[in-house]
């Protein structure tokens, strides 16, 4: 099987810690200000602001909380767009293969860059009668 990569599982990388999703997505230029803005915001948050009139601790936590969400809900586009880079939907039998791939690993139906040829898709009703030799 072609590496198929879950939007689930990227979610769900990202909201342990962002920029995880990413890398699992194996877009680790994408992940960089995910994983920076979370380590910055949270670094914030736990440093001592007793001495400054405005409370920055509690802005600091929104702020890594929309870093999570943000990164969250970018993982999850993120492995969709691997998907749709590396994956080539056999339309003979819905296998997954790896794009640029001659046949469909599961059915051998062969693959073009825009799927397999039609002779070779399931039939949908009685087969076309022969045409009449004069
Ligand atoms: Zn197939």
């Amino acid at each position: 099987m072609a590496t198929d990569k879950s939007p689930g599982i990227a979610a769900f990388l990202s909201f342990l810690l962002p920029g995880l999703g990413e890398l699992y997505c194996r877009m680790p230029l994408r992940a960089i200000p995910f994983l920076l803005g979370e380590l910055y915001f949270t670094s914030l948050f736990f440093s001592d602001f007793s001495a400054v009139p405005l409370r920055f601790n509690t802005l600091a936590l929104f702020a890594s909380i929309m870093v999570s969400v943000t990164s969250v809900i970018d993982a999850y586009f993120c492995a969709k767009q691997y998907n749709a880079r590396h994956l080539l939907v056999c339309p003979r039998c819905g296998g997954k293969n790896q794009k640029g791939a001659p046949q469909c690993l599961l059915c051998w139906a062969p693959l073009s860059a825009r799927g397999a040829p039609p002779a070779y898709l399931p039939a949908r009703g009685p087969p076309p009668s022969p045409p009449g030799r004069p």
